[in-house]
C-alpha cells in the first residue's frame, strides 16, 4: 500500500464557476461567492482524471479520503494538512430496519472521522487549501463540529481560528473547539444571524470567511463522502440516502462527486434519491421543497434539539432544492421529540450510537417508509455525521449498595 500523503500527484482543477450563472473564475486564488453571490465550485479536467487514474489503481492505496487526490484541488503534497481521514464504514442496521418496517439499511458512520464528525472531511480539504494560498486568520460561525474541525485543522497548520457559537450550540463541542486553541465567542444568536459578525471581522481584522459555501473548498472536501459510498458499493450507489441537512455541503457535495464519477465513467447514470432531513422547528428546505419554490426563505427562531439542523437559511438553497428534484427525491421534517427516542433504539437494536442528527434520518426513514415514499426493499443509507458520544445521553440513577445483601434474581427479571 502506498502513502497517499508522501506521493506528489498532479491536480487537475481547471477553475472555479458560479453554480448559477457559470461565470468562471480562475483557479488557485483566494474565493468566496461568485459576483451573483451564489457558491463556486471547483471544476476539473476530468477527461485528464479519468486517464490518471482508474478502479483498479486507486484499490491499492491506503483507506483514506486522500486516496481520492486526483479529484481534489490541493496542489503541493506539503500543503495538505492531514489528522488520519479514514475512510468510515457502512454498518447495516438490521434490525433497525425490520422495527421501521424496511428490510436494506445501512448507517454511514461518519463518527469515526477526526474530530467525531464529517465536518472534518471539509475542514480537511478547506484548510489545507488556505495553507497553499498562504491565509494566516480564518473564521465561521458554527453550530459546533464545523468550528471543531476547523480548530483542529487550523491548529495543525499553525493558522489562527476564530469561531463564533450560537449560545445554544452543545457545551462539549465549545470546549472541544477551545481545546484545539482556537479563539471562541458564544453569541446570542444563531447560525445565520451570526454570519454578518464574521463578515464584518473579516472587512476589519482581515479574517477569511470560511462559512458553509463561501468559499468553494469544504465542499470538495465534503464530495468524498459521494466518491466513497460509490467505492464502497462496488461502483453500484444505494436506492436512497437520507441525509440531515444544515448548510447543506454534504448533499450538494455528494451530488457533484456522482456527476464527476459518472463523466469518467466509474458510474451510470442511476442516482440514488436525495432525501433531506430536517426538524419540523427550523425546516426552510422541506418548506421550500414542498411550495415547490427553486429558492428558501429564512426561516423565522429556528431553534430545534437537533444541533447539526439549526441552519434557518443558507446559501446553497438552490443547490439542494435542484439536487433533491433532479434525484426525484424529497424533503422531510421530523418531529424533534421523536429523536432521542430513536438514538437509543437503534444504540439498542443494532449496537449503533448515533448522533441526534443521525438519529433525525432514522425517524424520517421509519416516517417515509409508513408514508409510501420509499419502498421496503429499496436499499437505503442513513447518514450519521457525527459520533453519539459527542452529545449527551440521559443519566443513569440505578445503584448497588455492596455493603448489603444485593438480589440478583430482581436485577434479571
Ligand atoms: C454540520 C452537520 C450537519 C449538517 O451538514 P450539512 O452538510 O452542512 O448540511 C448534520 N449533522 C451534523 C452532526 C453536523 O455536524
Amino acid at each position: 500500500m502506498q502513502d497517499n500523503l508522501s506521493d506528489d500527484r498532479p491536480s487537475f482543477v481547471t477553475h472555479l464557476e458560479c453554480s448559477e450563472t457559470a461565470e468562471r473564475l480562475p483557479a488557485d486564488k483566494l474565493a468566496g461567492l461568485s459576483a451573483a453571490g451564489k457558491p463556486l465550485l471547483v471544476r476539473y479536467d476530468l477527461a485528464a482524471v479519468a486517464r490518471a487514474l482508474s478502479r483498479d489503481k486507486l484499490r491499492d492505496r491506503a483507506p483514506d479520503m486522500w486516496r481520492y487526490r486526483e479529484f481534489l484541488p490541493v496542489r503541493r503534497t506539503e500543503n495538505i494538512v492531514s489528522l488520519g481521514e479514514t475512510m468510515t464504514p457502512l454498518v447495516a442496521a438490521p434490525a433497525s430496519a425490520a422495527a421501521a418496517g424496511g428490510s436494506a439499511l445501512m448507517v454511514k458512520d461518519e463518527g469515526r472521522l477526526p474530530t467525531g464528525s464529517f465536518k472534518s472531511r471539509g475542514l480537511c480539504v478547506a484548510v489545507s487549501m488556505a495553507k497553499e494560498l498562504g491565509l494566516r486568520r480564518i473564521a465561521m460561525p458554527t453550530a459546533g463540529n464545523a468550528g471543531a474541525a476547523l480548530a483542529a485543522y487550523c491548529a495543525r497548520a499553525g493558522i489562527e481560528a476564530f469561531v463564533l457559537v450560537p449560545d445554544d450550540a452543545p457545551e462539549t463541542t465549545i470546549s472541544e473547539i477551545a481545546i484545539h486553541g482556537a479563539r471562541v465567542y458564544r453569541v446570542d444568536g444563531n447560525i445565520t444571524e451570526l454570519g454578518p459578525l464574521v463578515e464584518a471581522g473579516r472587512e476589519q481584522a482581515s479574517w477569511f470567511n470560511l462559512s458553509t459555501l463561501k468559499e468553494p473548498y469544504r465542499v470538495e472536501g465534503k464530495k468524498t463522502m459521494g466518491l466513497e459510498l460509490a467505492e464502497q458499493g462496488n461502483w453500484t450507489l444505494p436506492d436512497v440516502i437520507f441525509y440531515p441537512t444544515g448548510g447543506g455541503t454534504g448533499i450538494i457535495g455528494m451530488w457533484k462527486a456522482f456527476a464527476e464519477l459518472e463523466a469518467i465513467g466509474w458510474i451510470g447514470p442511476e442516482r440514488p434519491r436525495m432525501v433531506a432531513v430536517q426538524s419540523r422547528t427550523c425546516a426552510p428546505i422541506v418548506r421550500a421543497f414542498e411550495e415547490g419554490t427553486e429558492g428558501a426563505v429564512p426561516w423565522k427562531g429556528g431553534h430545534t434539539n437537533v444541533p447539526g439542523l439549526r441552519v434557518p437559511w443558507t446559501v446553497g438553497d438552490r443547490l439542494i432544492l435542484r439536487t433533491i428534484r433532479e434525484s426525484k427525491g424529497f424533503a422531510i421534517a421530523i418531529d424533534d421529540g421523536e429523536v432521542e427516542p430513536a438514538r437509543a433504539a437503534m444504540a439498542r437494536a443494532d449496537g449503533i450510537h448515533v448522533s441526534p442528527e443521525g438519529a433525525a434520518t432514522y425517524v424520517a426513514y421509519r416516517k417515509a417508509l409508513a408514508e409510501g415514499r420509499i419502498g421496503t426493499s429499496d436499499r437505503a443509507v442513513l447518514f450519521n455525521c457525527a459520533s453519539g458520544l459527542k452529545y449527551g445521553m440521559p443519566p443513569v440513577t440505578a445503584r448497588l449498595d455492596r455493603f448489603r445483601p444485593i438480589d440478583y434474581c430482581a436485577l434479571v427479571r
